[in-house]
Order: C-alpha cells, then structure tokens, then sequence
C-alpha cells in the first residue's frame, strides 16, 4: 500500500536550505485530511472531543487552516514541531495589510486557527507519532464549558465557543520527584498506564503504511 498521509511538498525543505531560512506553505491537502480522519463522525481517528471544531468548520470554512514550515523553531529553549495559534495582527496600516495579504494568498481567506506543522519532522516520522502531533494541536483549539461539563454557545453566533487551550499538565519532574503528583499528573499518570485508544489498524488505514504481522 502506498503512503496516504499528506507529505509535505518536496521543494520546501530544499528551497529552505538554499536560502538558509525556514520557509513556510499553505497545507491545504492536510486540512482536508485532517477532517476526514480526526473530524468526521466515522472517521478512522475520529474523536468526539474535537466535535466542536467540526462544528464551527461546518459553518465556516474559514475556522481553520494548516500550513508546513520547513524545520522546527526554538522557543523557550525547546524545539517546536507544531504551533496552534489563534491569528491576531495586533499592528494595524500596512504591516496588518502584508500579513493579512499572506493569508489570503495562501488560503483565499483568513483563518481564526492557524496551525503549523514541522515538514522536516512529518517527513522522517513514523505514522504514530505524526498522527500525535496533528492532534496535540487540535487539542489546543479549546471550548467554553460550563460547571456541568456542557459546551456553552455563544448567544452572538449560536457556535460553540473557542479559545486557545493550554495544556493538561504542565509540572517539572524535580517537583513530582520531591513533592508527589498533583491531581492532574495522577490522572496522566492512570491515563498513561492504559493502551493507547487509537491502534496501529485505524492508524495504517489512513496513513497507507503496510501493517508488519
Ligand atoms: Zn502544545
């Protein structure tokens, strides 16, 4: 079976080399497999936890884009391999006209998430671990709920609403060395002992790699 994952565009990573800097494209085909596999009911990886996002792209196409850059970036000191960001020019004039221009070019559109994804790192990576990292940045578009768990809707547009998630846990191992596990990190912990939900079937079925028996 050939590979059916998106694969970034093979002149990407070359063109950034020549130039010495990361260089970024649209990822228009993994927006659209993104959807058919994590956000439509039936999907190979489809997760309910998502259904929101599948909500308001329903309604909007413009809610969400993808793009590839070349490598992954420095931030505080780690590699990046994947940004979920809520699209905000903050400047106004011509340097929000430039960038929202960009966006328009890229996409006909501008988008309320944008997430990008290290092409270097998709390129080399097995099936799993690209499925994980398309999903770590799902789980950062983020939905409004109530006390009781219930999604709240916004009175304005009758969509759920959104905002950019921060992550579950986030703990420093010298302090779970030394003082135990919070609430959060025993629910990691519990989560993290179980088999992963998501098999190597659902995953081959829609990334075309050849299952070894
Ligand atoms: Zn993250």
């Amino acid at each position: 079976m050939d590979q059916i994952r998106p694969f970034p565009p093979t002149d990407l990573i070359d063109q950034a080399e020549e130039e010495d800097a990361i260089r970024l494209a649209p990822a228009v085909e993994l927006k659209d497999w993104v959807i058919k596999n994590f956000l439509t009911l039936g999907g190979e990886l489809h997760n309910p936890d998502h259904d929101h996002i599948a909500e308001l792209l329903h309604d909007d196409e413009t809610f969400l884009a993808f793009a590839w850059a070349s490598s992954a970036c420095m931030a505080k000191k780690r590699m990046v391999l994947g940004q979920c960001e809520k699209v905000m020019f903050n400047q106004g004039g011509w340097k929000k006209a430039r960038q929202e221009q960009q966006m328009r070019d890229w996409f006909g559109y501008i988008p309320v998430y944008l997430i990008t994804i290290d092409a270097s790192f998709c390129e080399n990576s097995n099936d799993r671990d690209f499925c994980t990292l398309i999903e770590h940045e799902l789980y950062h578009i983020g939905v409004e709920r109530d006390e009781d768990g219930e999604i709240i809707y916004s009175d304005h547009t009758g969509l759920p609403k959104h905002h950019l998630a921060a992550h579950d846990v986030e703990e420093f191992i010298g302090v779970v060395k030394r003082w135990g596990a919070n609430e959060n990190v025993q629910r990691l912990v519990e989560v993290a002992k179980q088999a992963p939900f998501v098999s190597e079937k659902n995953i081959a079925a829609c990334c075309g790699t050849c299952l070894i028996n």
